[in-house]
């Protein structure tokens, strides 16, 4: 019997083919009618024998880069349809509605079989797409995802082009930013350095030689600009260090395959799938031991580091760099570049280069050349850096990132939507300053930007604004409530403070660990009391006081601080954060007492740093205004970093915590001894004694893999006691565990371990980085969650 209905199919539903599918899926059904677009969604009008069939196959056989959050279905009288339609988009209406925006997606294995078919009209044409891949956050202006609506509006299409855009069974239909080598953007190469002069005629090849004489090439890539240069060219790579002012901080690289990257690093299987994915993330992955290295990379890549942070390509342009051995033979002496190093397009600390002219005049005393494009970047998103978590990957769902674990979420991911519980209202969270985002709430989601970096100038301050509006637009967010960090110097505190004022909306100060704690919640959908471990860098506390490895009962309405690490002075604030040797200089003090000075020399202190220098800096700690007193767990760990001889100076942050985790070994079960005490009230865990042990070890020549795994398993016990006790007291069998100390994978691990084998249920972050950018996640969630409760 013949039936209608109306469909309203809601979640990422846009620019993923989704309409073509649904076309083919009806046609097959031998059903006619009408699906169509808005802001809401897609809608389905649809009649004939087979409804029900529809409806059921309608979410099981989506496209796989949709993401069905609700189906709807209305049943109507018939209208009698004589043929199955696809309609233009409407425009928007009801504004309480949400439709996702799609991140952007890696070119796909049918669109990279055309690039590289002679016989195809698309051959080498570095912009081929089609419904299935291609660009979309970094080109949407708004929504509905309509030609018009992206940064493709500039490129009329050329007839063969619209035909295949308007044909139902062609695989690039309503593909909005389909294009070709007649009608679309074009690159552009242009050499700024008289060092180098470039045979080929082809803008690719053109870069691909000056690559490959160790030139350093600045290239126009999805989201912003990469600065590139020949992984395997020492010279060449030591220039870019150079000229970026870039001390250590490790160089991202990008390889023509799998197989390149097995050369030189240990790739697990979870590894390759993740790389392969559409999503393309850089994944942190462990080097090869040096003696089995054929063809190795520049030591300056990722000096001082286990780990190489590595992509394959990712847009056609990227492929087409690779393959240009095959279309050039004639031309190409020698071999083609097959590891590229692939650094964020930028002047150090400030936000990626997006535009043109800016990158001719930013970027023009790092780069020898650019390869440009004429396709504008309408939203910058960086390279998103995840680490594989544990195994599994493959036997996950590969959309979701059960099993990474994020450094920095943006291209692939931003501006996905974090489910919530229930629907709620509209709020902004601020974030903090380093690893800066922010968060929109709406309906029963939150939506966090990418990462936006450290707000430490006014350009990345633009880019925050600049994001702020578009996502906010594109989702059509009012927010009626602002929150931003308890740090009254933090840029994003004075910007909610303006912000909030200019809008006349009610302002929240959420703490910073209460904040990691909130973020974890939000993701798991908690609104009781947890007991919270927040293990961090620093953070402005309630006491004004530097807090960083803290024991909380938080909940939707507040928390209580309950237990702490002990404070420690930090000798001279900042300098310890960048010296770490300064901060080993304070454990050791406060666990030697009057040993310490024989201890400095036992350990190597004194012949590397000069009693003089240790003696100042003894004092200096002794000065409660020069040496701010910090409970932060990340200083714990450069101490102890620095006490082993691995790391005495972070580069960057984190880069000594990170030294001393890829020295864990599997299999060491022993650890040091802890103290716990009460002071002022609270609970404090005590790492003096762990020192002593330490230093011990040391004294004894103990292997560093094994003291840096003992340090390890004695942090994830100190945790595990304390939140025995805290469970003993309340009762509380929920434990959230964030902060940037949880990106180290051996402590979360062997700490969520005990603290199941104890009966605890465990939550830590899975959607977004533990480090400083999920605190806008958590601020906005723990206000949207009291405001409903109002
Ligand atoms: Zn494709
Ligand atoms: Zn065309």
């Amino acid at each position: 019997m013949a039936e209608r209905a109306q469909i309203a199919v809601k979640g990422t539903v846009q620019g993923v083919g989704f309409r073509p599918y649904v076309y083919t899926l009806a046609a097959s059904l031998g059903l006619t009618g009408t699906v169509s677009n808005d802001a809401d969604g897609v809608h389905i009008d649809i009649e004939g024998e087979s409804v029900a069939d529809f409806i059921r196959r309608l979410p099981v056989e989506a496209p796989p880069l949709s993401r069905i959050i609700n189906i709807s279905v209305t049943p109507l009288p018939l209208q009698g349809y004589t043929g199955f339609t696809i309609q233009e988009s409407r425009a928007r209406t009801g504004s309480d509605s949400m439709t996702f925006v799609s991140s952007d997606v890696s070119v796909c294995p049918d669109c990279l079989r055309e690039l590289n078919d002679p016989a195809d009209r698309r051959y080498r044409y570095p912009f081929i797409n089609c419904t299935n891949c291609g660009p979309r956050y970094t080109i949407t202006r708004a929504v509905p995802y309509d030609r018009p609506n992206t940064t493709m509006a500039d490129f009329p299409l050329c007839a063969a082009c619209s035909l295949e855009y308007h044909d139902p069974r062609d695989r690039r239909f309503h593909a909005q930013p389909i294009a070709c080598p007649k009608c679309g953007p074009s690159v552009e190469f242009k050499v700024q350095s008289s060092r180098f002069h470039v045979s080929s005629p082809d803008p690719i090849l053109g870069a691909g030689e000056v690559l490959r004489h160790g030139g350093i090439v600045a290239i126009k890539g999805l989201g912003g600009f990469h600065i590139a240069c020949d992984a395997m060219n020492h010279q060449a790579v030591a220039m870019l260090r150079e000229r970026k002012r870039r001390s250590n901080k490790p160089f991202a690289v990008m390889a023509a395959s799998v197989e390149v990257l097995r050369g030189f690093c240990e790739v697990t299987r979870d590894e390759q799938a993740l790389l392969e994915s559409p999503k393309r993330p850089i994944v942190l992955i462990k080097k090869k031991h040096p003696d089995a290295v054929l063809d190795p990379l520049s030591h300056g890549v990722a000096p001082n580091n286990q780990y190489i942070g590595c992509m394959l390509p990712y847009t056609p342009l990227h492929s087409l760099l690779f393959s240009d051995r095959e279309y050039d033979q004639q031309n190409t002496k020698g071999r083609t570049v097959s590891v590229l190093v692939m650094t964020s397009g930028n002047l150090s600390e400030e936000p990626l280069v997006h535009r043109n002219d800016e990158a001719i005049e930013k970027l023009s005393g790092i780069v020898d050349a650019v390869l440009l494009h004429n396709r504008d970047i309408f939203m910058r998103v960086d390279d998103s850096v995840v680490r594989v978590r544990s195994g599994g990957y493959s036997d996950q769902t590969p959309a979701l990132p059960c099993s990474i674990s994020f450094f920095r979420r943006a291209r692939g991911y931003a501006p996905e939507a974090i489910a919530l519980q229930g629907s709620g209202p509209e709020v902004l969270g601020c974030g903090a300053d380093l690893k800066s985002t922010f968060t929109l709430t709406k309906g029963s989601f939150a939506i966090p930007s990418q990462h936006i970096g450290d707000m430490e100038n006014y350009e990345t301050l633009k880019f925050y604004e600049e994001c702020f509006s578009n996502l906010k637009q594109v989702y059509r967010v009012e927010p009626v409530a602002i929150v931003h960090d308890l740090h009254p110097g933090y840029f994003s505190t004075r910007w909610a403070l303006e912000e909030g004022k200019k809008r006349k909306l009610p302002i929240f100060a959420i703490q910073h660990h209460y904040a990691h704690i909130g973020s974890v919640m939000a993701e798991h959908g908690l609104t009781d009391t947890v007991i919270g471990v927040a293990f961090d860098g620093t953070g402005y506390g309630t006491d004004g006081k530097l807090w960083g490895g803290e024991f909380l009962l938080a909940g939707v309405e507040g928390f209580e601080r309950i237990g702490q690490c002990k404070y420690i002075a930090l000798p001279g604030g900042e300098t310890s954060i960048k010296e770490p040797w300064r901060t080993a200089v304070s454990y050791v003090v406060d666990a030697e007492g009057a040993h310490a000075a024989d201890r400095f020399a036992a350990v190597g202190f004194t012949e590397k740093y000069g009693s003089h220098a240790i003696e100042q800096v003894m004092t200096l700690a002794r000065s409660a205004v020069l040496s701010p007193r910090s409970s932060g767990a990340g200083r714990l760990f450069d101490a102890v970093s620095a006490l082993l001889g691995i790391c005495d100076r972070n580069t960057f942050e984190g880069e000594a915590a990170m030294a001393l985790e890829s020295l864990t070994v599997d299999g060491i079960a022993e650890e040091y001894p802890i103290v716990i005490t009460e002071e002022n009230g609270y609970t404090v865990l005590d790492f003096g004694n762990t020192i002593k042990a330490l230093i011990a070890d040391l004294l004894n020549n103990e292997s560093r893999s094994i003291i840096a795994t003992r340090f390890h398993n004695t942090v994830a016990s100190g945790i595990t006691m304390m939140v025995q006790s805290l469970h003993k007291r309340t009762g509380i069998i929920d434990v959230a565990l964030s902060g940037g100390t949880f990106q180290n994978l051996y402590l979360l691990k062997r700490t969520t371990a005990l603290l199941m084998s104890d009966g605890m249920r465990v939550h830590a972050n899975v959607q977004m980085p533990s480090n400083d950018a999920c605190i806008s996640l958590g601020q906005a969630y723990i206000i949207r969650e009291r405001l409903k409760r109002a």
